[in-house]
């Protein structure tokens, strides 16, 4: 009687991560979280009004329920977008 091998089932692989970290919603938006290293350019966070320099980890956000690409979304300060909320 020939032996079959059996593999039991694999469960399905996390999806990976986007470069950069993962997004999530919350309250209506999705946010993504930057960090130092994927964090090349300046922006200027609407939280605080202040730059955001290359290095920095950071959080994306924007609408959750808008399709638009890059066009609305805007670069906190992982502090900033914490406490501008409440
Ligand atoms: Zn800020």
């Amino acid at each position: 009687m020939p032996r079959r091998s059996r593999r039991p089932a694999r469960p399905a692989p996390a999806p990976p991560p986007l470069r950069g970290g993962w997004v999530r919603e919350e309250d209506g938006w999705m946010v993504r979280s930057i960090s130092g290293t994927a964090a090349t350019k300046t922006y200027r966070c609407p939280g605080c009004q202040q730059e955001i320099p290359p290095g920095t980890s950071h959080v994306v956000a924007w609408p959750a329920d808008e399709v638009q690409e890059d066009t609305d979304r805007r670069h906190w300060h992982t502090g900033c977008w914490r406490q501008g909320r409440r």
